[in-house]
């Protein structure tokens, strides 16, 4: 089964940033905010996971506060201010749209979890039993247990038995770090978590480590797509000096 992981998901929301690069100083913030949700549905769906809905308001000063991705109600929020912003600092933008695959891995990595309970290879955490022990874990105890929304749990629960093998041991170490005897057994605590630069204190957990990964390697393939077209940060402030 596919993942945010595998190059077709990956090279899809690459090349839609790529060209949404070269695009964004001649667009609107709502044109900008439809082609970030086309991207973003289109790496999920080629993932076979349920879309992200990006939510773009005003959100808090602070690094890091800028973007997260909310388990609970399967969505991304993103503070509005980088729709209306310029590109002209060509890799702050990059850590931004990477930043955006990076929650959409840590949704992807809860889901990896439910699906793994729902398969019977994992417990539902925090001790929850089933509400009916003789129709096993269904989706109503996924959303207890694990706060996900209905409509993800759902989504998991059809493709239970698909749950990818190759990705268990992964699977597991995330779920005992979110979930398991490494976590905080709130929820809520887990949710507002933010993520800010590489100095967070949650970096070593290994849900963090595949996340940063991939946003890693995300960063770094639309920096090569773009190649001379990205610009540097030091021109572009020349630029504006010089009213270029
Ligand atoms: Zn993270």
């Amino acid at each position: 089964m596919a993942s945010l992981r595998d190059d077709g998901p990956l090279e899809s929301f690459a090349t839609a940033m790529a060209a949404l690069y070269r695009a964004w100083p001649q667009m609107s913030a709502e044109q900008r905010r439809q082609d970030l949700q086309a991207a973003i549905d289109g790496a999920a769906g080629a993932a076979l996971k349920p879309g992200w809905p990006l939510r773009c308001q005003v959100m808090g000063p602070g690094p890091g506060a800028q973007l997260k991705c909310d388990k609970g109600n399967w969505r991304l929020e993103m503070d509005e201010a980088f729709l209306e912003g310029s590109n002209a600092a060509g890799d702050t933008w990059l850590d931004t749209v990477a930043a955006i695959y990076h929650e959409m891995r840590h949704g992807e990595q809860w889901y990896l979890c439910a699906q793994g309970v729902l398969a019977e290879k994992l417990p539902l955490p925090f001790g929850a039993q089933p509400a009916d022990p003789a129709k096993g874990v269904t989706e109503a105890d996924i959303c207890a247990a694990m706060g996900l929304s209905d409509v993800v749990a759902r989504h998991a629960a059809q493709r239970a038995a698909q749950f990818p093998h190759g990705l268990m041991s992964a699977t597991r170490s995330w779920y005992d770090s979110i979930f398991g005897a490494q976590s905080r057994p709130k929820r809520g605590l887990l949710e507002t978590i933010r993520h800010g630069g590489l100095a967070g204190k949650h970096l070593h957990r290994p849900e963090e480590q595949d996340a940063w990964d991939l946003q890693r390697r995300l960063r770094k393939r639309i920096k090569s797509l773009l190649g001379t077209a990205l610009r540097n940060p030091a021109y572009a402030a020349l630029r504006g000096m010089f009213g270029g």
